[in-house]
């Protein structure tokens, strides 16, 4: 692996069983399954993370010339890095939604994958779909997966369901490469695709510190000697600003309060820096008490700096919009008194409506939220049981 700092985080989010972690595992060559044996030890990360490293031939032209690895397969020549990038594999899971939707406010672009042997589109193409367009999010490219399983003919007919979908949701401009995970076939032209569509962001280092924690954990093994004991660890990505070693930064809300804390080592993939900036996933080792922040108990909260505090209520007032599209979770009104769950960044809340007039709503949450003003926060509603994206949200 290249020793840089990947430079954006791309999303795989779709339908369950469409092939999101084999797609990943096949552009990372790590499998973020490798998570679910994290959970067993007692890490259990949510969304499952790994960097790959985009390279181009320096002599060959075309699609082949692209890949995942730095031997050209058409020239037996090397090829050269273009982009170092981060994946978020969603999980799929419809009670998991809600850890998808925190990984939409990371993301610079996704990957939608859709199998070309199921009806175009199925509730969690849309449901997570929705969930990006609702961030605003646009670079998106689509991997028409399990093209192994259909015909030519069924091919194009799945083909012009999903051109459809995007033509009525407003984005024409999305690619759909077709591809077969399974068989490795086409993931050099996704790489391009990945490539031409998701452009590198304009790093933002000048405006102050504003990072989202996705995950916190303990590195120390069961009886390691008290002066080893190394430090809390904090995962997330940078959204904006610098962050460097030694620096002193806040964590929202904290534990009763927030917390000052020093920033100790800066990890990405075994890789160490000692300066990182908006971009893919960072290890975080901290001066925390390495108990408060073991199993996750860290997800949701924000690093930020003495500029860019943010606001802390546990009463919320929002301007909601609903999204139509969603049509199982929004065939009635929200209701007075009816729980929902309110997305922030990477935190979820739960929450009691308690007034309604027209699209203003109060809420009062179960714990301390923090927010900025402008952030849009997404709301899931109880439909049969689970939680279901319904709308969006911003704080007045
Ligand atoms: P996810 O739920 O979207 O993460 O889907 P997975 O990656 O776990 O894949 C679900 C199942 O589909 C697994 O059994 C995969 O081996 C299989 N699969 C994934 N991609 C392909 C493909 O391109 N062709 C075929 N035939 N099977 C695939
Ligand atoms: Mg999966
Ligand atoms: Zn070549």
């Amino acid at each position: 692996m290249e020793q840089v700092q990947s430079v954006l985080n791309i999303g795989v989010v779709g339908h369950v069983d469409h092939g999101k972690t084999t797609l990943t595992s096949k552009i990372t060559g790590q499998s973020t399954d490798r998570h679910s044996d994290e959970i067993k030890q007692g890490i259990s990360i949510k969304l499952g993370y790994a960097d790959a490293c985009f390279y181009k031939c320096k002599t060959c032209q075309g699609l082949q010339s692209y890949g995942v690895t730095n031997k050209c397969h058409l020239c037996g020549g090397e090829r050269e890095l273009v982009r170092k990038v981060s994946f978020v594999d969603a999980p799929g899971h419809e009670t998991l939604m809600a850890v998808m939707l925190s990984g939409a406010t990371l993301l610079d672009g996704a990957i939608l994958v859709v199998a070309a042997n199921e009806e175009c589109p199925q509730p969690r193409t849309i449901e997570h779909f929705s969930a990006l367009k609702m961030h605003g999010l646009k670079n998106l490219v689509v991997a028409q997966n399990k093209l192994d399983l259909v015909t030519k003919e069924e091919a194009l007919e799945n083909y012009k369901k999903i051109r459809k979908f995007l033509d009525d949701e407003g984005y024409s401009h999305v690619p759909i490469i077709p591809t077969s995970a399974h068989f490795d076939a086409n993931i050099d032209a996704l790489v391009y695709a990945l490539l031409a569509n998701i452009p590198v962001p304009e790093i933002d280092t000048t405006s102050p510190l504003k990072m989202r924690i996705v995950r916190s954990f303990d590195i120390n093994k069961p009886g390691t000697p008290l002066d080893k004991i190394k430090g809390g660890v904090l995962g997330g990505a940078v959204i904006c600003g610098n962050l460097s070693v030694k620096q002193k930064v806040w964590l929202y809300p904290g534990i009763t309060k927030p917390i000052e804390l020093t920033i100790e080592s800066l990890n990405s993939n075994g890789v160490s820096f000692k300066t990182v900036h908006a971009g893919g996933l960072i290890a975080i080792g901290t001066s925390m008490d390495p108990f408060f922040v073991s199993g996750d108990k860290m997800i949701g909260q924000l690093i930020c700096d003495e500029k860019s505090k943010p606001l802390m209520s546990q009463n919320l007032e929002l301007n909601y919009s609903k999204i139509d599209r969603l049509l199982d979770s929004n065939k009635d009104q929200i209701k007075l008194g009816e729980n929902i769950v309110l997305i922030i960044g990477t935190a979820a809340h739960l929450g009691t409506i308690k007034k309604i007039k027209d699209n203003q709503v109060s809420v009062s949450l179960k714990n301390t939220a923090v927010y900025y003003k402008d952030e849009t926060i997404a709301i899931s509603r109880l439909v049969n049981g689970r939680w279901r994206l319904s709308g969006y949200a911003q704080a007045r």
